[in-house]
């Protein structure tokens, strides 16, 4: 069994300690955090993501799995190092690799002579960074160290990362180092998943290259929405059909308010910057960019043109976090959508099943509510932001009883339009026949006070 150093034990670095003491490593998991890493050795898990935090707690307790904030307990004599900081978006649209380089710095400052050590690139970093960790290395390393550098990228999915550690579908290693990549590719042994090794910078542009594709399926698909609004076709059938297609394949073809989270906005701006200082015309990439950023727009214009206008209006936005099963908030598509809705004039109330205390200090005026009914009561509108299971699950009856106005816009396509103008709503989804925004499909609804929507919602279905 190794000796494993972890360096960041944030959503990828904690998920990475706990699996490879898990497989029966040795692993001390580093953060600068200091709060956090005392935390963690309490057995708390300081972040929310499925089955993490019992396995954080085995862990612990096996004694297979400690935390340090110092760089002196967690690298002399480790086999492995793994990088898992941040590289968070620069002004100019680059990876920020500070915190990448000041780790680099770190590690190098602890290796001890004679003992090598592999350091294992885990964040996402743009295509060069493998080499500049090795000069950092070999610039700031006692003499007689020996390392070598391995960019290993991580897939996994936030809300599924505990399954998507223990069941990857491939494990990328790139070196210019073959034994070193076949001494990570070891750690993975137990593992039912293929292994690909190539040279660094390969394994490096895979991760921007999978992310920037998955990026632009989502904004492909809300492309097509809008074009099926405006012409009558339902989205969802049209990806449903197109995901049949062997060569197309079922995933990443949702239409409705977009792409957010801490990878792909930032990935997919980092590709295109990579690529524009190489000199290349990135144009795919910033179209996915630009439309990503419409679907936000657009939404916000459907709830303004259902309810009139925005001015007064008391909107109850429905999931905070930028997907299910996460309380991650960062790029959350619900964050630029509320601040457009207060910059509009509404007031608005949020719930979100997880992620409310980390959302807390990002929405200054906003009601954080207990649950879903509170913050749909004497609502003008429902907005569906993020999928949670447990909002579609609700009880539709009693939201629509408790709103002043019964609007509801489907940012996630979520709900069955034809049951939701049944129970009584105004219903808007993204690219659903029907409840389009083309000018005089949804017509907005007028004073707080106007007559009986249901009239509003027969001309919806005669339209
Ligand atoms: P995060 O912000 O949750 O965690 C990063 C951690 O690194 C923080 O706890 C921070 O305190 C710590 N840190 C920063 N500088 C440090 C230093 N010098 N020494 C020790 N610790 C330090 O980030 P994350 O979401 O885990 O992402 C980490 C990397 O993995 C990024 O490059 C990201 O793009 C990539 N990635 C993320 C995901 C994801 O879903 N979150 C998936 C795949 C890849």
């Amino acid at each position: 069994m190794a000796k494993i150093a972890v360096i960041g034990t944030g959503y990828v670095g904690l998920c990475t300690a706990v699996t490879f003491a898990h497989l029966g490593n040795d692993v001390v998991g580093l953060d600068i955090d200091a709060a956090k890493a005392a935390r963690l050795r309490a057995g708390e898990c300081p972040i929310f993501e499925p089955g993490l935090e019992a396995m954080l707690i085995e862990q612990t307790a096996s004694g297979r799995l400690v935390f340090t904030t110092d760089y002196d307990d967690a690298i002399p004599g480790a086999d492995f190092v793994f990088i898992c900081v941040n590289t968070p978006p620069a002004p100019d649209g680059g990876a920020d690799m500070r915190f990448v380089r000041a780790a680099a710095t770190s590690i190098a400052a602890s290796l001890i002579p004679r003992h090598r050590t592999i350091v294992v690139d885990k964040s996402t970093m743009p295509v060069g960074s493998g080499d500049m960790v090795h000069g950092i290395l070999g610039e700031h390393a006692p003499a007689g160290a020996r390392f070598a550098v391995v960019s290993n990228p991580e897939f996994l999915r936030e809300g599924a990362a505990v399954h998507d550690m223990l069941h990857p579908d491939r494990i990328v290693l790139g070196s210019q180092d073959r034994a070193a990549a076949e001494a990570v590719a070891a750690l993975y042994r137990s593992f039912d998943a293929p292994v690909l090794v190539t040279d660094l910078r390969t394994a490096e542009m895979i991760k921007y290259a999978s992310n920037a594709f998955l990026a632009t399926r989502i904004s492909f698909m809300n492309e097509v929405a809008q074009i099926c609004e405006s012409v009558g076709a339902d989205v969802r059938g049209v990806a449903a059909g197109m995901g049949m297609d062997k060569r197309i394949g079922p995933h990443f073809l949702n239409a409705g308010i977009g792409f957010g989270g801490s990878c792909f906005p930032k990935d997919v701006l980092a590709l295109a910057h990579m690529g524009e200082e190489a000199g290349c015309t990135p144009r795919l990439l910033h179209a996915t960019l630009a439309i990503n950023r419409d679907a936000r727009r657009r939404f916000v214009g459907k709830i303004e043109r259902s309810l009139g206008t925005l001015k007064g209006a008391t909107i109850a936005v429905w999931g905070l976090a930028f997907k299910p099963d996460t309380d991650d908030l960062r790029e959350a598509p619900s964050l630029e959508i509320i601040r457009a809705l207060q910059a509009r004039g509404a007031t608005v109330r949020a719930y979100d099943p997880v992620a409310m205390d980390a959302a807390r200090p990002l929405l200054p005026g906003v009601t954080l509510c207990a649950d879903p009914y509170e913050a749909a009561t004497g609502a003008d509108a429902v907005l569906l932001v993020t999928e949670w299971g447990a909002f579609k699950a609700i009880d539709l009856r009693r939201v629509r009883a408790l709103m002043r106005r019964p609007v509801v816009v489907d940012g996630r396509n979520l709900y069955d339009a034809r049951e939701m103008r049944e129970i009584g709503f105004m219903y808007a989804g993204v690219g659903v026949a029907g409840t389009a925004t083309r000018e005089g499909i949804i017509q907005p609804l007028g004073a707080v006070n106007a007559s009986d929507p249901c009239d509003e919602i027969a001309q919806i279905a005669a339209d």
